[in-house]
C-alpha cells in the first residue's frame, strides 16, 4: 500500500516524499490508519522497524488541527533514554518542516529554565523522559489535562529501567480520554499487565523482530585470552586489518570499561570517542555527533546508551565483550547492516562467554563463523559442573558451556526468551528505589535478585 492510501494529510506525504522513503513499512502501514481513527494501538516492535514515523506521521496529520495552551502539552510522549527522546524529536523537525508546531524536549541532564520557557508558550508535542517531565510537573510548572494522545515508546525498556512506576502515575495525571500508542519490543507479564491498564480496546500490531533480518550483517566470533590487555590487542588488530572499515561502534559491558578502552584507543592513535551513562548530556550529545558526522571513526558504548539509537551506516560492529544477555546482542549488531547497506559484526570471545555465546546463537537460531582458529575444547571451560548455580554465587554466572566447534548450518529459530537487560543509563532522577539501587550497582552486574532491597530485622 502506498502512503498516500494512509490517510495522511498532503504536508505529511510531502515530508515523507522529501525523505525517500519507497513505501510505508509494515508497521507504519497497519498502525497509521488506526492511529489516525483515533484507536489505541499496541505495536509490538523494535526500533529500526520505523516505528518512530508510525506515530509521528499520523501524529503531525492530527495536529495540523487546534492549538496549544500554555503549560498544557496537546501530545506526549515517553522515552526511556535522552537519546532517544532527541530522535525523537528529531523526527517531528524532519516530517514536521512545513508546519508550525511547537515541540518541546523535557530530558534531565539539561537546565530546568530553557524548558519552562518552552512549556510556557505552549507545546504541540512533548517529548520527555519520565523523572524529569514529574519534576516538571511537581513543580506546578506543567499541566497534564490536556494531552489528547499519549505515546509510551519502548515499554519493556522503560520496565529494565524502573520505570513504570513513574509511567503509572503519568497515565494517572492524562485524561482517561485520551488516546494511547503503546510500543514495545517484547512482552514481558508485567508490561502484559501494564497493557490491560493504559490501553483500551486496542489494535494490535505486531512486527518480526530484527533478530530476523540481520542478512545483510556477516557475523564473526574471534577467539581471545580474557585479560583486557590483550582483548585490546585483538580488537586493534581487527580495526586495522577489517575489510571496508568505515567507522564501529565497540560495545563494552561495563562503563569503566568503556572508559578504560576509550583511554586506551586514544592513546594508541585511534580516533575514538565514549558513550555511556556517567557522561553528563553534553558529553553524550558530543559524543554521538562527532561519531554521526565522521569526525570520530569508533565510538565506544556501553548497551543502555546505545540502545535505539538510530545511526546510519556504521560499517562495523565489535562486541569487546560478549553480552550476558542475548538480547542486547541482536541490539548491538542491529547498529551495523542498516538500510539495505551490508555490516560486520565481530565478537571478541574468551574461555569465559562460552555460555553467552550459546545463549545468543539459540535465540538468533543460527550458529556464528569463528574467524581464524576456533577454540579447542580444552580452551573452553567445562560443561556445567553443578546441575544448578547457587543463589547469589557470582562465578556461577554462566560461561560454562562446552564450545570450540565449527560453524553449523543455521538451525530454525526458537522462542526467544523473554530478555533482561543491564542496567547501566544515569537516570536523571529519583528513580524507583529498586533501579536506584540496581544503578550503583550495575557495574559488578549483580544477579537482578541481589539488588532488590531486603528487610532487615532490628
Ligand atoms: P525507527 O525504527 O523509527 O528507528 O526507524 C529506523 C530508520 O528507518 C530511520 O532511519 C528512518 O528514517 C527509516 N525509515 C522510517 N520509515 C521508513 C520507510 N517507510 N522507508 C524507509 N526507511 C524508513
Amino acid at each position: 500500500m502506498p502512503f498516500s492510501k494512509l490517510g495522511l494529510s498532503d504536508k505529511v506525504l510531502a515530508a515523507v516524499k522529501a525523505a525517500g522513503y519507497p513505501a510505508p513499512t509494515p508497521i507504519q502501514e497497519q498502525a497509521i490508519p488506526h492511529v489516525l481513527t483515533r484507536r489505541d494501538v499496541l505495536g509490538i516492535a523494535q526500533t529500526g522497524t520505523g516505528k518512530t514515523a508510525a506515530f509521528t506521521l499520523p501524529m503531525l496529520t492530527m495536529l495540523e488541527t487546534g492549538r496549544a495552551r500554555a503549560r498544557m502539552p496537546r501530545t506526549l510522549i515517553l522515552e526511556p533514554t535522552r537519546e532517544l527522546a532527541a530522535q525523537v524529536e528529531e523526527s517531528f523537525i524532519k516530517y514536521g518542516a512545513k508546519q508550525k508546531l511547537n515541540v518541546a524536549l523535557i530530558i534531565g541532564g539539561v537546565s530546568f529554565d530553557d524548558q519552562d520557557m518552552k512549556l510556557m508558550r505552549g507545546v504541540d508535542v512533548l517529548i520527555a523522559t519520565p523523572g524529569r517531565l514529574l519534576d516538571h510537573f511537581e513543580r506546578g510548572r506543567l499541566l497534564l489535562t490536556g494531552v489528547e494522545l499519549l505515546v509510551i515508546d519502548e515499554a519493556d525498556r522503560m520496565l529494565d529501567m524502573g520505570f513504570i512506576p513513574d509511567i503509572e502515575r503519568i497515565c494517572k495525571l492524562v485524561p482517561f480520554t485520551r488516546q494511547t500508542l503503546f510500543f514495545t519490543a517484547t512482552m514481558p507479564p508485567e508490561i502484559q499487565r501494564v497493557t490491560g491498564q493504559f490501553l483500551h480496546n486496542p489494535i494490535k500490531v505486531e512486527v518480526s523482530r530484527p533478530a530476523t533480518t540481520v542478512a545483510n550483517t556477516t557475523q564473526l566470533l574471534v577467539k581471545s585470552g580474557s585479560k583486557p590487555h590483550e582483548k585490546r590487542e585483538i580488537l586493534r588488530n581487527l580495526i586495522r586489518s577489517s575489510d571496508s572499515f568505515k567507522n564501529a561502534i565497540i560495545f563494552c559491558n561495563r562503563k569503566t570499561e568503556v572508559a578504560q578502552l576509550h583511554r586506551s584507543l586514544l592513546r594508541h592513535e585511534f580516533s575514538a570517542a565514549a558513550l555511556h551513562g556517567d557522561l553528563d548530556q553534553s558529553a553524550r550529545t558530543a559524543a554521538l555527533d562527532s561519531f554521526r558526522k565522521g569526525d570520530v571513526k569508533l565510538l565506544i558504548a556501553s548497551d543502555v546508551a546505545a540502545r535505539g539509537l538510530d545511526i546510519p551506516d556504521v560499517s562495523h560492529v565489535f562486541n569487546f565483550d560478549v553480552p550476558h544477555h542475548a538480547d542486547d546482542y541482536v541490539h548491538r549488531i542491529g547498529r551495523t547492516g542498516r538500510a539495505g547497506k551490508s555490516g560486520t559484526a565481530i565478537t571478541i570471545v574468551s574461555s569465559s562467554d562460552s555460555k553467552s555465546v550459546a545463549a545468543i546463537e539459540k535465540l538468533i537460531g543460527q550458529s556464528i563463523a569463528w574467524m581464524g582458529e576456533p577454540p579447542h575444547a580444552g580452551e573452553t571451560e567445562p560443561v556445567e559442573t553443578r546441575e544448578r548455580p547457587r543463589r547469589g554465587d557470582r562465578s556461577s554466572r554462566g560461561n560454562r558451556g562446552q564450545r570450540g566447534r565449527k560453524p553449523a548450518p543455521a538451525k530454525p529459530r526458537e522462542a526467544p526468551p523473554a530478555p533482561v537487560t543491564l542496567l547501566d543509563d544515569a537516570r536523571e532522577r529519583r528513580p524507583s528505589k529498586p533501579a536506584q539501587e540496581a544503578e550503583s550497582f550495575s557495574d559488578s552486574h549483580l544477579p537482578a535478585f541481589l539488588l532488590r532491597p531486603v528487610r532487615v530485622k532490628a
